[in-house]
């Protein structure tokens, strides 16, 4: 039963996915989300449902528009597979439960944000202000994992810093940023947001050497840090007990 549900969840995860897409390309540019539907956006054909299926078609069609054969980018496919293996993971981590739900609904944001800040460098207000409400209502009063002041304090813990970073570093770090590590502060409460931040600083850090050693030094290349803070922060939700476990067993 197990592996049926985690199937069916990284399928649902594959198809959000595609979703998830379209809202983060399209709420930066104040675009309607379900208006004009999916079309090519080099040829402007209407894709078909056979060009929709999330992963399989970009593969089948070799990375092309069917239609004009202009390129497609790989963001994508990518963010499909990234969400629906997410999906799958929050359930083998949580199970059937209230907090599997919570954490779909936490994914979902942390794609949509992620797509928009690959593609257009920047995070949303009018998608991290609607989750922060959400998670007001959902982490407070229908399923805390914490005391709800200690999530608060959390939200606050992660907006205060981030705004201090920001000032301190006179815009190296985004307004969107700031407010994406409040929902995120909100949700995780204290420990782990602490470990998220340490997590999303870490990969950015490999991230920008990597790139340094294949590029080479001196040239300055903006990363978008959005995508750091969904993978520290999906890392700290799901592992994150192990992790603080396997610190504490290493150091003391
Ligand atoms: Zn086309």
């Amino acid at each position: 039963m197990e592996y049926l549900i985690t199937a069916v969840l990284f399928v649902f995860g594959l198809v959000f996915g595609s979703f998830f897409n379209v809202v983060g390309l399209r709420v930066p540019q104040g675009e309607s989300i379900v208006q004009p539907p999916s079309h090519c956006k080099s040829c402007n054909t209407r894709l078909r449902p056979l060009d929709l299926i999330p992963v399989l078609s970009y593969l089948l069609n070799r990375g092309a528009c069917r239609y004009c054969r202009t390129k497609v980018s790989l963001l994508y496919p990518v963010m499909e597979g990234i969400c629906g293996i997410s999906f799958a993971l929050v359930y083998l981590t949580y199970g059937w439960s209230a907090e599997m739900f919570m954490g779909l609904l936490f994914v979902s944001l942390l794609v949509i944000v992620s797509v928009a800040d690959l593609a257009y460098r920047l995070i949303p207000d009018k998608v991290t202000l609607p989750a922060l409400a959400l998670f007001l209502i959902l982490r407070l009063l229908v399923h805390p994992t914490q005391p709800y002041w200690m999530h608060l304090i959390a939200m606050a813990v992660g907006f205060g810093l981030f705004f201090l970073l920001t000032v301190l570093s006179r815009g190296g770090v985004g307004g969107g940023d700031i407010k994406l590590f409040a929902v995120v502060g909100l949700f995780l409460g204290l420990p782990l947001l602490a470990l998220s931040i340490f997590l999303s600083a870490l990969l950015g850090t490999l991230f920008g050497i990597i790139l340094m050693l294949f590029r080479g030094t001196g040239r300055k290349t903006q990363v978008p840090f959005g995508p750091f803070i969904a993978a520290g922060s999906l890392l700290a939700y799901l592992k994150g007990d192990a992790i603080i476990g396997w610190y504490v067993d290493v150091f003391f």
